[in-house]
């Protein structure tokens, strides 16, 4: 069976230590758009906070370099949001968005490791009038890049928590094997989570087995 892959992903992120280059290299995996302000383009260069706060993947100087600056001018001009760049102080709130909303995914997967599902959280980021989907073709056409934002006053902004609950959580629970998320484990050793093949199975790896037996023996 197919697992919510990106999702195991994002929440194993190590705790505390989010660096751009990680949280864009997950965007890039998993084909995740980011932003339809200068989409058009090609480039994916935002992660929107709710308080319209726009943290650039690109540093000013590599968005010169891909856009001609009459069009980053107009574009930051129609802009009601605020654009952080990597570097500026203010861009560590990057770090605290993604921390915070792995924080809320890694709570959802722990009820369902105690075998609850919390429908509740899954129903705040369940698509509603202002809530779109885009496909847009990628390298593959078989594996578009999925855009999913908000439209709200005409400003589109959009988060990953709804891509994790539209592509990782919502498919499976719509086609009857919500029963997935019940076979999630939290490695006691290495604490990753992980869906054992076996579920007797306790360790993500035999190296964290391993582990765990030599702390016990010594
Ligand atoms: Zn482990």
């Amino acid at each position: 069976m197919e697992s919510p892959d990106a999702l195991l992903e994002f929440v194993n992120f190590p705790d505390g230590d989010y660096p751009l280059s990680a949280i864009k290299k997950f965007y890039a995996k998993y084909k995740i758009f980011h932003s339809l302000s200068i989409g058009e383009v090609g480039v994916y260069t935002r992660m929107y906070e709710s308080r319209r706060v726009a943290f650039s993947f690109f540093s000013k100087d590599e968005l010169s370099s891909l856009f001609p600056r009459e069009e980053i001018r107009r574009w930051q001009e129609w802009a009601e949001y605020r654009p952080l760049f990597p570097g500026e102080v203010d861009f560590k709130g990057l770090e605290s968005c993604w921390g915070l909303t792995v924080c809320e995914f890694r709570t959802f997967l722990n009820k369902c490791i105690s075998n609850y599902i919390d429908l509740g959280f899954v129903n705040k980021f369940m698509p509603k009038e202002n809530v779109q989907f885009e496909l847009r073709p990628s390298h593959d056409i078989w594996k578009p890049t999925v855009a999913i934002f908000n439209e709200d006053d005409n400003n589109r902004y959009k988060t990953i928590d709804h891509y994790l609950v539209a592509t990782q959580i919502l498919p499976f629970l719509l086609r009857g094997d919500g029963e997935i998320f019940s076979r999630i484990r939290r490695c006691p050793v290495c604490k990753k989570y992980f869906i054992p093949k076996s579920l007797k199975k306790k360790f993500c790896s035999d190296k964290c087995r391993a582990a765990h037996h030599y702390a016990i023996e010594h």
